[in-house]
């Protein structure tokens, strides 16, 4: 897919984009070759995960709230499931619900374990999932939050252009990469400390250590 206005031939889900935004080999390992290996980051994610979606919707007074919502984006050519989505009762804009009147502002909400970072990989999610429901539900999404483990605080999202044209790039770049069916070589840095594929995609890094430390008995 070369531009966010044209449908792709193959859907991805939605993860693809942090996997490539992490390191477009790991997207690569995962969704190319069918790699995973599970770490402790990824099993603590999984953990926030289901509590999360194990909820049931619920409506408070003007917030409807919902659970495991399934989504596409036949523009992104991508689908998922946003962990939560809060529907807010506006005035005037907004979509319709079945079995609730009036009119409600769909609101994203991501789970992430760990810390807010400097870098876009969760806020590119984010985008996505909330260009997904406007294209589902025909309004603007221009805000969504997520919600790191630690310190167990929301971050409110814009959903402003920059990070849009971002979203729609990386989408590009993504969907590229997998229908070339090419993985790119390593590229070693501190990220790979807490990528769940180091082991297969770095097999020799730690015996060539081992053998080093054995070579000069350190
Ligand atoms: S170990 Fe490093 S280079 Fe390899 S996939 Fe993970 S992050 Fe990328």
């Amino acid at each position: 897919m070369g531009n966010g206005d044209q449908c792709a031939e193959e859907y991805l889900p939605l993860s693809a984009l942090q996997h490539y935004a992490y390191c477009p080999r790991q997207f690569a390992l995962i969704h190319v070759d069918r790699q995973w290996a599970e770490n402790c980051f990824t099993a603590e994610g999984q953990v926030l995960h289901q509590r999360v979606n194990s909820g049931e919707a619920e409506t408070r007074c003007d917030l409807h709230v919902a659970r495991s919502i399934r989504l596409v984006s036949d523009r992104l050519g991508l689908y998922g499931v946003a962990d939560m989505v809060e529907f807010h009762r506006v005035e005037g804009a907004g979509c319709q619900l079945p079995d609730h009147p009036g009119r409600w502002q769909p609101y994203a909400v991501e789970y992430k374990r760990g810390r807010s970072k400097a870098d876009d990989w969760d806020r590119i999610q984010l985008c996505a999932q909330a260009m997904a429901l406007e294209e589902m539900l025909g309004v603007t999404v221009p805000q969504g939050a997520i919600f790191y483990g630690k310190p167990r605080r929301r971050e409110q999202v814009a959903i402003g252009e920059t990070l849009r044209e971002t979203t729609i790039r990386v989408t590009g770049e993504v969907h590229a990469l997998y229908a070339a069916g090419h993985l790119p070589l390593p590229e070693p840095g501190p990220k790979c400390d807490h990528c769940s594929l180091r082991r297969i995609c770095l097999p020799d890094r730690k015996s060539a250590s081992e053998y080093l430390r054995r070579m000069f008995d350190l």
